[in-house]
């Protein structure tokens, strides 16, 4: 058995001590964690304040990190940011009309798995559709989320992805099915 000194307690510990259950290496021992938790437990008024203060002081900096980071990460990831605000524009609307359901509403794995089963064309048209978030708002060819019964919310069962100009000009004018046919008439 290997033992080793917790930087914390100054004891020697197993080795095995210092993983937590999902076999991550941790600084201190078991011992010491769980103490550490007991302590959190009864003290949670006071570790809120202080992790309130903590925030207040440093507000700004904070802010700023944060603001970098998204900035980067927008940069690296414009197809995983555009993919998270269609879910989330999809959540707002939903809320507002009262018939968001949680459970079913549209995710990014889904939307990704549509547009690989669509190889990336609107269910409509068939043109190559655009992904990037880089893009202008009015981009004709900006994929969209297309709810086939606009009567209904943005659940999977209810949800396509079609290009910005096949969006708008079906609107509320033709069903999911006469608009098919009109695009892309299959005889
Ligand atoms: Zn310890
Ligand atoms: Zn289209």
């Amino acid at each position: 058995m290997d033992y080793e000194q917790c930087p914390r307690c100054k004891r020697q510990r197993e080795t095995t001590e210092f993983f937590n259950d999902r076999g991550r290496r941790l600084k201190t021992c078991q011992f010491c964690r769980n103490r550490s938790k007991e302590w959190n437990h009864r003290n949670v008024q006071r570790c809120r304040y202080t992790a309130k203060r903590y925030y207040y002081a440093n507000h700004n900096r904070c802010k700023k990190l944060n603001r970098e980071y998204q900035k980067i990460y927008s940069q690296e990831n414009p197809v995983k940011i555009r993919m998270t605000n269609m879910v989330s524009h999809g959540r707002i609307y939903d809320t507002r009309r009262g018939f968001y359901n949680a459970n079913n509403h549209i995710d990014r794995p889904f939307i990704e798995q549509l547009l690989h089963d669509l190889e990336g064309k609107c269910v409509y048209c068939q043109k190559e559709m655009n992904i990037n978030s880089q893009t202008e708002s009015r981009d004709k060819l900006l994929m969209t989320i297309e709810r086939i019964d606009n009567t209904l919310n943005h659940s999977k069962s209810n949800c396509t992805l079609c290009c910005f100009n096949c969006n708008s000009t079906r609107a509320n004018r033709y069903s999911f099915e006469d608009f098919l046919m009109m695009k892309y008439p299959i005889w």
